[in-house]
């Protein structure tokens, strides 16, 4: 078995094979590591390793989460993000005690997240997760109300609106999924004509990474190449 630290400096290594290939920076994807279901050894291995950007998908383990690394948060320049769906009545904490969210996908939770971040913080970055593939089960704003969405959300004072975030539909091949994240970095581009300081693509995970790079992601969500299977008993 390798350990976190192994899988850290692999994947890195993979990020920038990948970049490298279709003329990017390395340094321009950012690796986000998903801890969600995992414990705080693990993630204080991954610190120990010189990770710093960490996902939460589940509001109360993300927050206790976040409270136990209070220290290091400050010291190690720590950065939370929470990647999951957001009810209304977990916007408070999640204002409270995030730095990032991926996940807005409608202006009530943007608002709420706005009124109830503390004033003492730096506003909090926002990306908007957007449905590609067209099932309605999944969460994520259509393409066809991005543009509303992310006008009304630019004018909110305690957010920053960032970018866009997807989850596409699971695909094995390539070129699926490479289709699948050409269609969110067009609609930023598309945004960025009236929002230039919109600069983030959340995009790609353990089994799509490669492809997620090759059409843009500045960054990557990685969970289970990382920390190993999650285990939901
Ligand atoms: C769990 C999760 C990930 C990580 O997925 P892996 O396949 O384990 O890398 C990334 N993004 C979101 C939104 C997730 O919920």
């Amino acid at each position: 078995m390798t350990s976190i630290k192994q899988n850290i400096e692999q994947i890195t290594h993979q990020i920038g094979l990948s970049a490298e290939k279709c003329g990017r920076c390395p340094d321009s994807v950012q690796l986000l590591a998903v801890s969600k279901t995992k414990p705080i050894v693990a993630i204080q291995e991954a610190i120990d390793a010189g990770q710093r950007h960490f996902g939460e998908n589940y509001v109360q383990e993300g927050v206790e989460k976040v409270q136990h690394f209070q220290q290091q948060n400050r010291e190690k320049g720590l950065n939370w993000h929470f990647i999951g769906p957001i009810q209304s009545n977990k916007t408070r904490l999640v204002a409270e005690h995030f730095d990032w969210v991926h996940s807005v996908d409608r202006l009530k939770i943007a608002q709420r997240l706005s009124d109830q971040r503390p004033s003492d913080k730096a506003p909090l970055q926002v990306l908007l997760q957007v449905n590609t593939s067209g099932e309605s089960s999944k969460s994520g704003t259509d393409f066809d109300t991005v543009a509303e969405l992310a006008n009304a959300i630019a004018a909110l004072p305690n957010l920053t609106l960032r970018g866009l975030m997807s989850i596409p539909e699971r695909a094995d091949d390539y070129a699926s999924q490479l289709h699948a994240f050409q269609s969110l970095a067009d609609a930023l581009a598309k945004l960025q004509v009236t929002h230039p300081e919109m600069d983030t693509l959340s995009m790609g995970m353990s089994g799509d990474m490669t492809a997620a790079i090759e059409a843009g992601s500045t960054i990557v969500r990685i969970g289970t190449a990382i920390f190993g299977e999650r285990d939901y008993r």
